[in-house]
């Protein structure tokens, strides 16, 4: 594994730098160079260069298996690796799953794990707890601007809700993280589009507060449309890279991805 041995002068160099201030290029928050996964015998990310930059929405599209989520674990610290990715110029196998949280890298995952049995107020709460009590505030207001839904249903247990409801209780939760990177491992799977364009329509007020997405789609439609910049994964390759222009033109994704 490829780690930086001084990682955590990395960081303090780049904040220091400060280059959108200065007018130069903005801060890299992510980058992943020559990753490689493997769970056991099966090879699941073969070689991913991918960055993000500070305020960007990035998407990985790709279909079932492509390598996604093992792409979102492997940057939370979840899974070990080989090559390497850096959050905020570290490597994040040697910060650790606990700090990379601390450092603002929030993670949404597919399963939403949400607390069944709490309510949405607890639910967000829970979200904060790494937060001081007038972030939580701002916060919860935050959230519920961005989702009247969850305002709406304040105090019913998580369970209960529909899975639109409970995805915008996942993200809501996130964001009470207070995250500098949010990731968003397939938000959009199996909701109905009116549930899809309240979704759509919390991106830009996310990214307006200061956070950097990291979004991962099936939905090759959604990313197009609310993405700055597309990777499209295959087989744990990226076989396409560009912004949605770029990408609408392109031959094979018309083709395979989006009906001819
Ligand atoms: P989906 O959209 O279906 O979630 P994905 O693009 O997120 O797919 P991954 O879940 O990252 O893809 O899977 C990438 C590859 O790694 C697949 O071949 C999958 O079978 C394999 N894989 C994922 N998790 C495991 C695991 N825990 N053990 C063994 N193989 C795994």
């Amino acid at each position: 594994m490829s780690t930086d041995a001084d990682g955590d002068a990395d960081i303090d160099a780049e904040r220091a730098g400060e280059t959108d201030a200065a007018g130069g290029e903005p801060d890299t928050v992510l980058e992943a160079e020559d990753l490689q996964v493997s769970y056991g015998k099966v090879t699941a990310l073969r070689g991913l260069d991918v960055t993000i930059t500070e305020g960007e929405i990035v998407s990985l599209i790709g279909p079932n298996g492509a390598g996604k989520t093992t792409f979102c674990n492997t940057a939370s610290g979840f899974l070990g690796y080989d090559g390497s990715v850096r959050y905020r110029g570290r490597e994040v196998a040697r910060v650790g799953q606990t700090e990379l949280v601390e450092e603002g890298m929030v993670h949404c995952t597919e399963e939403r794990d949400l607390f069944g049995y709490m309510d949405v107020e607890d639910n967000l709460e829970l979200g904060g707890y790494l937060q001081d009590e007038a972030v939580i505030e701002d916060r919860k207001e935050f959230v519920y601007e961005l989702f009247p839904r969850l305002d709406e249903r304040r105090e019913q247990n998580a369970r209960s809700m529909s899975g639109g409801e409970q995805q915008m209780l996942a993200i809501g939760r996130a964001l009470m993280g207070d995250p500098d990177l949010l990731i968003l491992d397939e938000p959009t799977l199996g909701l109905a589009p009116v549930i899809l364009q309240d979704i759509a329509e919390a991106l830009d007020p996310i990214v307006d507060r200061g956070v950097t997405v990291l979004l991962t789609e099936q939905n090759v439609t959604f990313a197009l449309e609310h993405a700055d910049r597309i990777y499209l994964l295959e087989n744990g390759e990226a076989v396409r890279e560009g912004t949605p222009e770029e990408l609408k033109g392109d031959d094979y994704i018309r083709e395979s991805y989006l009906g001819g």
